[in-house]
């Protein structure tokens, strides 16, 4: 791969590889975009088959922030870190630290946070170095609650937009996946009276779980969720779920849940979802509320005010299905319209000198 070309081509900052002697840490920052605010996205650990793949993912998810941070109506651009090594073998205190201090020499530039393999505990650590780092244990917290919520106001603007109707009570659901967003996700339907829930997942304690706290949501096994006559897919599993195999058998109106990289394909499984009249909520404005709930950690935490900007999530996606509808795009590339508009649209109002 060649690095400087692929920067070119999408548009990267800036690409950071370090190496702590001590703890043996060896990582990649990426900053991607920083139009709207510092770079912001987590810090994922992963035993990289090789230096070039853990280079290209962590390329890959620092521009995917970049949009999802924009279109959340963020003040921030897009970035990510990922740590090349084993997560049962590499960890420790002095290895947290250690990459604390590199997000530092960054000056503001990137804000990291937790992601895969790496937990608000890890965060506690980088903080001690470092003032750039947030989804701290005593702020912020566990995100999978508040991820939920904005995938059930997300879920109600594609009842709204689909059916003219909003009211949860009427439809049925088939939640993919009940861990930490899929569990909190049934508690939302459920509270608001939905007529019915069917789930799946693959790990018997997870279906086990599940069946004694709410004893009437179905279990159905997992291929047979994607055929059930429902009228909301709810993703809340794993990423390429939908694709050309599986989107000929859905029997729903609606694809709405917390998932991330749904569509394994996003332009050829985003157009056949649209062909087949089924309504995709697009993954990352969809499952914003866990940025948006960390990105509070910088203004002085309060729940109530990323309550609110979570239900904003209603008004952002009726607004991306108008667009999609408008110039006959899908639903993907539609959010990927309104978060660069947003982007072209701050960077213009800043183009004039302000002494501050
Ligand atoms: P989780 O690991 O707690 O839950 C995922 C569940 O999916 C597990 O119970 C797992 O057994 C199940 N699963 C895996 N493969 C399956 C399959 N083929 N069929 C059915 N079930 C399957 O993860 P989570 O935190 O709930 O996240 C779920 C998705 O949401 C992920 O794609 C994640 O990237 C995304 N997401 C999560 C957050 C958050 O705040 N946690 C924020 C944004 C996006």
């Amino acid at each position: 791969m060649n690095k400087f070309d692929y920067m070119e081509r999408y548009g990267f900052e800036q690409l950071i590889y370090f190496h702590d002697k001590t703890t043996g840490l060896k990582g990649i920052t990426v900053i991607h975009d920083t139009t709207l605010g510092p770079a912001l996205g987590g810090a994922r650990l992963w035993n990289y088959e090789s230096e070039d793949e853990a280079c290209l993912d962590c390329l890959r998810l620092a521009r995917g922030m970049t949009f999802k941070n924009a279109a959340a109506g963020l003040n921030l651009g897009g970035g990510k870190t990922v740590l090349i090594g084993d997560a049962n073998v590499v960890k420790s205190e002095a290895y947290f630290r250690a990459l604390g201090r590199y997000v530092q020499s960054l000056n503001g530039r990137y804000i990291t946070a937790e992601d895969v393999n790496t937990t608000t505990k890890d965060m506690d650590y980088i903080r001690m170095e470092t003032d750039y780092v947030v989804g701290l244990e005593d702020r912020s917290g566990n995100p999978s609650p508040i991820t939920a919520l904005g995938a059930f106001h997300g879920i109600r603007a594609s009842l709204q937009y689909r059916f003219g109707n909003a009211d949860v009570s009427q439809y049925a659901y088939a939640v993919q996946g009940v861990g930490e967003t899929g569990t909190a996700l049934i508690g939302y339907l459920k509270e608001a009276g939905a007529k019915k829930i069917y789930f799946s997942d693959i790990n018997p304690k997870k279906i086990n779980k599940l069946q004694k706290t709410h004893p009437e949501v179905e279990f159905v096994e997992a291929e047979e969720i994607y055929s059930l006559p429902v009228d909301v897919f709810v993703p809340c599993a794993l990423g390429a779920v939908l694709n050309q195999r599986t989107i000929p058998k859905l029997k729903c109106a609606i694809v709405a849940g917390t998932a991330n990289n749904v569509l394994e394909d996003e332009e050829k499984d985003g157009m056949l979802l649209k062909e087949r009249g089924i309504l995709y909520a697009p993954d990352f404005v969809i499952n914003a509320g866990g940025v948006i709930n960390v990105y509070h950690e910088l203004h002085g935490y309060r729940r109530e005010a990323v309550i609110k900007d979570v239900e904003k999530i209603y008004d952002r996606l009726l607004e991306i299905f108008r667009i999609a509808d408008q110039e006959n795009i899908d639903n993907q590339q539609a959010a990927m319209v309104y978060a660069k508009k947003r982007m072209q649209i701050i960077a213009g109002i800043r183009s004039n000198y302000i002494p501050r």
